[in-house]
């Protein structure tokens, strides 16, 4: 099997208290810290090794809280992933933080060991609603680490905002949005909150009030406008960029491209050595994993319809759509051959566009893409097609 190339993702397990709203793998532990982030580089050696991989594009460091870890345990940490991927560091390494990690002293370290992207943990500019989503944030402490990021201006900047956090107003959502612009980020992710099940504010709050509901649709439709007023590309469902800073990571996963994932309760999706696709997830348990056991779970190998209903799915979120010669490499098939149905019903509804290179959504289609894909899925299910599988493409 030829080596190929996919993104790094290590995940970092520690948070200093769990937010309300958080169902990411996460223990407030930090005294196995050190012998937890010794084991990432072995665990990547190994998988590197079992699936054949040659390098990596990215490296995002998610959590958990990243920007938690010493200055020293990261630095050894990025040393030990140069080496395991031929002496450089991938051209973007992006470090999740929440504010009160940001010091001068972090920022001036971070560059020196080759972060080039900071993704902060913001969530809301308003200490009522930081509170009562249960973060160890403020808005002072907001408002200090981006002063300081900015002033050091050296690293590309992704503000994380969650839209419609208990009691929020559609002006409450605006003015979190405003604040956010008004510091000229690179890149803004605005989620709606998902009350997951398990979660703390799922327990406290578990019926929505629809009047709420009313304000964050129409909260996200001004605060679509008044992004791309500020020059912000939606260039995915819930995502925007300034020209030229998407994120590179993050589209691999929307782009089904593979990818390795490190650490406590980290995906990785991987060619086996039958060339079948092997999706699993490193066991959630940072004691085990830091005494070196590397346990897997959920482990699925992915049928080729599958893995093309996948690739339609998250395709289907960016602005650049799917590309047709990406399916046809990967598929065999040419995309217009697949569902023809559902293509000429939604570009008749000017829900979807397709000019021959790629089928993307429109504005539109972005807000009515469950039943686009639905539509999708059921045709996909009647074909009869033999489907190829030649993945990654190249
Ligand atoms: S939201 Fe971030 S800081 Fe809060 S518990 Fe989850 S991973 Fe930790």
């Amino acid at each position: 099997m030829k080596p190929y190339q996919t993104a790094l993702y290590i995940h970092i397990p520690f948070c200093k208290r769990k937010c309300d709203y958080c169902d990411f793998y996460s223990v407030c532990n930090s005294s196995i810290q050190d012998a937890l982030l010794e084991q990432i580089p072995l665990q990547i050696y190994s998988l590197t090794s079992d699936y054949n991989v040659d390098s990596f594009k990215t490296l995002y460091l998610g959590g958990g809280t990243p920007g938690l870890v010493s200055i020293k345990g990261l630095s050894l940490l990025l040393a030990q992933v140069r080496k395991l991927n031929k002496g450089v560091l991938p051209g973007e390494v992006t470090l999740e933080c929440n504010p009160s990690n940001v010091t001068r002293d972090r920022i001036d370290a971070w560059k020196s060991m080759g972060i080039t992207r900071i993704s902060l943990g913001v969530q809301s500019f308003q200490d009522a609603f930081l509170k009562k989503a249960g973060r160890q944030s403020s808005r002072s402490l907001i408002l200090n680490a981006l002063t300081q990021l900015h002033d050091a201006s050296c690293f590309d900047l992704n503000i994380d905002l969650i839209q419609g956090l208990p009691g929020m107003t559609q002006q409450d959502q605006i003015q979190d949005l405003k604040e956010a612009v008004n510091w000229h980020p690179d890149h803004i992710s605005w989620y709606s909150l998902i009350l997951e099940n398990g979660t703390v504010l799922k327990d406290q709050w578990s019926r929505r009030n629809g009047l709420l509901e009313e304000d964050n649709d129409l909260a996200w439709e001004t605060g679509c406008k008044i992004l791309e007023g500020e020059g912000y590309d939606r260039y995915e469902i819930s995502n925007f960029c300034r020209k030229g800073k998407k994120s590179i990571h993050n589209s691999s996963y929307w782009k089904l491209e593979p990818y390795l994932g490190s650490g406590p309760s980290a995906v990785s999706m991987l060619k086996n050595s039958d060339g079948k696709i092997k999706r699993f997830r490193t066991k959630a348990d940072a004691q085990g994993y830091s005494q070196g056991h590397f346990s897997y779970e959920e482990s699925e190998t992915i049928e080729v319809l599958d893995c093309l209903k996948d690739t339609l799915l998250m395709g289907l979120r960016l602005s650049e759509g799917v590309s047709s010669q990406q399916i046809k490499n990967i598929f065999g098939w040419e995309i217009t051959e697949l569902f023809p149905h559902s293509i000429k019903r939604w570009v008749e509804a000017d829900c979807l566009i397709y000019d021959g290179f790629s089928l993307r959504p429109s504005r539109r289609g972005m807000n009515l893409l469950n039943s686009i894909l639905i539509s999708i899925f059921e045709e996909l299910d009647k074909q009869k097609c033999a489907f190829t599988l030649n993945w990654p493409s190249e």
